[in-house]
């Protein structure tokens, strides 16, 4: 069975998550900024990456985390940005790899 996201809580400019199976780990907003999925940061047809890193404001927060489902969620930033959507599936290979 697929872990599911129990905990989410927002520490500093960090989130932290934590899953059924006991993984906890948490993920910097700004990267999460900057690795959005959604159509303006991506490009459909190439795939290529559409965010400057230099862009995104250092100190970047967000103003709402919102479930969509019981399969992503859709992050608020507080540049404005607000049509990403992670997948919980996405969520949770990050939060693995910043463990490793
Ligand atoms: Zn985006």
């Amino acid at each position: 069975m697929e872990s599911q996201l129990t905990g989410l809580k927002r520490e500093g400019d960090h989130l932290r998550f934590t899953w059924s199976d006991g993984l906890v780990s948490a993920l910097s907003i700004r990267e999460l900024r900057i690795s959005c999925p959604c159509a303006f940061c991506v490009n459909e047809i190439t795939g290529a990456r559409q965010v400057n890193p230099g862009d995104i404001p250092d100190d970047i927060g967000m103003k709402d985390m919102q479930p969509i489902g019981r399969y992503a969620y859709r992050v608020l930033f507080d540049d404005g940005h607000d049509t990403g959507l992670f997948t919980l599936e996405e969520l949770r290979a990050r939060c693995q790899e910043a463990l490793a």
